[in-house]
């Protein structure tokens, strides 16, 4: 524990390190272009640590927030708002007056002319180009179907917030269903959820179903007790949240299954469909009947991690992860750099901290260069330990040789969250809304609508293209139109 409190004393003053940088300001129109791409984990810290400095930055977004990906399920199962996991990249940044906020889609990089290339609207408008001295490209993860992007049609993944608005709508709406059906078989499908993944997200996803359904929904429907419902959390390896180790694991198997959710482990989901789940469970196959499933299960790199390894003639691994060179540049561009979910160094996990602490290696490397130090610094990870919750006071946590449960580990858990969320009246809403959840065990955020939730879903393009609305902004109405997949 001691060591872990000295690397959280280094991260800190790595993070203060911006304000130490004395620059002379080479004056309009002659100051460094920073151009950073994702405003998310990887994108935002480089972004902030140039705030102030006589450095001109673009940061370039599809989406106009910066998004607190850990806590997306809360605002599935009705704990939190969008708004308090999500904050204007603009409202982030409002301080800064040298940086600029884009909102574009980047579709790929002449490193020759040193631009990056982006539209807004649909794919065939105008090509924007933003030229750069420096790049951080920090354009994430999405969600991959290991090769069956149909299963997406029934399955949606959780990675953006209209993401987690569709999971809200989904489930809750098959309470509603549930309740008006006159067959018991058929009620007995939309009361049971599968969520396919039993990493972090598929845990805490399955365990605030249960909780949803047993706590806060509890006397609410006429036909039926909404603790009845299945929650069934599947996976192929053999427990759950297979990366605290075995100790955790199996303690999170045990609250799991105190909470009442049925744990399939060892099985393979072979086919989606409307009406539920195939499963390969060793020599046996299985069907789970159920309307509502999740898919919290793979990930796959942003696409623009191929298009920069095209460039610049890098590997790029079975996720579509480019890999960077030990100080996160590409080879033979050491004005490029890369960070985060789309990345892959030293087997490094596809955490937020990672990300967070890569992108302010980065900028810290171009305002050494900015004073004239041109020596490069390999990037050195300073993990800080894992936290996830399983339900209200039950949470795991592993911090060095230290290995929490329960209470300890929940009070980690929300301090941890709470840190790391923007903005101090954020933090103050978020946690009298877990002060809610957890006391009164009451959940505000049930609205939804009965039409797909928005156009930002993380399926893949072709299902996109079937049930998306027009992209924003639309240039065009005939440019506009779905393409056909
Ligand atoms: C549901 C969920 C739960 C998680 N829980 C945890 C957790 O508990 N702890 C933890 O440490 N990590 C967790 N993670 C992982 C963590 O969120 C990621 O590791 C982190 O977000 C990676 O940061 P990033 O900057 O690489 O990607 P992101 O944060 O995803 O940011 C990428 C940004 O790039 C933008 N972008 C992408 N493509 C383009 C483009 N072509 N043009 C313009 N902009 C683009 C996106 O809009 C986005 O803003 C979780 C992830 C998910 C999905």
């Amino acid at each position: 524990m001691p060591g872990q409190m000295q690397l959280m004393r280094e991260v800190i003053a790595d993070r203060r390190m911006a304000r130490r940088h004395q620059m002379d300001d080479p004056g309009e129109g002659n100051r460094h272009r920073v151009v950073v791409v994702g405003g998310g984990f990887g994108g935002l810290p480089a972004s902030r640590f140039f705030g102030g400095m006589p450095v001109e930055v673009t940061l370039i977004d599809r989406r106009n927030h910066h998004l607190f990906q850990p806590l997306l399920y809360q605002v599935s199962t009705g704990i939190l708002s969008q708004g308090q996991v999500a904050m204007p990249l603009r409202h982030v940044l409002r301080k800064h007056k040298n940086i600029k906020i884009e909102l574009a889609e980047v579709t790929g990089f002449d490193l020759d002319r040193k631009v990056v290339l982006a539209h807004r609207g649909p794919a065939e408008s105008e090509t924007i180009e933003f030229p750069f001295d420096s790049l951080i490209v920090a354009a994430g993860a999405g969600q991959s179907y290991f090769g069956h992007d149909e299963f997406a049609l029934y399955a949606p993944g959780m990675k953006t917030l209209d993401d987690a608005m569709e999971i809200r709508r989904r489930v809750l709406g098959a309470f509603e269903m549930a309740e008006g059906v006159a067959s018991e078989a058929e009620r007995a499908t939309w009361l049971t959820i599968v969520v396919v993944g039993a990493g972090p997200t598929g845990v805490e996803l399955a365990g605030q179903i249960r909780e949803l359904a047993t706590i806060s929904l509890a006397g609410e429907f006429r036909n039926f007790e909404p603790e009845s419902v299945r929650v069934v959390l599947i996976d192929a390896g053999k427990e759950p949240l297979a990366t605290f180790g075995d100790n955790l694991s199996g303690h999170a198997q045990h609250a799991l299954e105190q909470m009442g959710v049925e744990l399939m482990m060892n099985a393979r989901v072979t086919n989606i469909d409307a009406d539920g789940v195939d499963l390969q469970c060793g020599d046996t196959t299985e069907r789970v009947r159920a309307h509502t499933v999740v898919w919290a299960a793979g990930v796959e790199a942003s696409p623009l991690a191929a298009e920069l390894a095209k460039a610049t003639g890098c590997e790029v691994d079975r996720a579509g992860r480019i890999a960077v060179q030990p100080d996160l540049t590409l080879p033979g561009h050491p004005d490029v750099f890369a960070v985060g979910d789309m990345t892959t160094l030293n087997n490094l996990p596809g955490v937020a901290e990672v990300a967070m602490q890569g992108s302010l290696h980065a900028a810290a490397t171009i305002a050494r260069r900015l004073q004239g130090d041109d020596s490069s610094h390999d990037f050195r990870y300073r993990d800080l330990g894992s936290v996830a919750t399983i339900g209200r006071w039950r949470a795991v946590c592993s911090v060095a040789d230290l290995r929490l449960t329960g209470l300890p580990a929940w009070t980690v858990w929300i301090f941890v969250h709470l840190t790391f969320l923007n903005g101090y009246s954020n933090r103050l809403a978020t946690l009298g809304r877990w002060l809610r959840w957890m006391l009164a065990k009451g959940r505000p955020e049930r609205v939804f609508s009965v039409r797909h939730t928005g156009g930002d879903l993380s399926v893949p393009i072709v299902v996109l293209n079937e049930i998306e609305p027009n992209p924003f902004p639309v240039v065009n109405a005939e440019q506009a139109a779905p393409k056909p997949s």
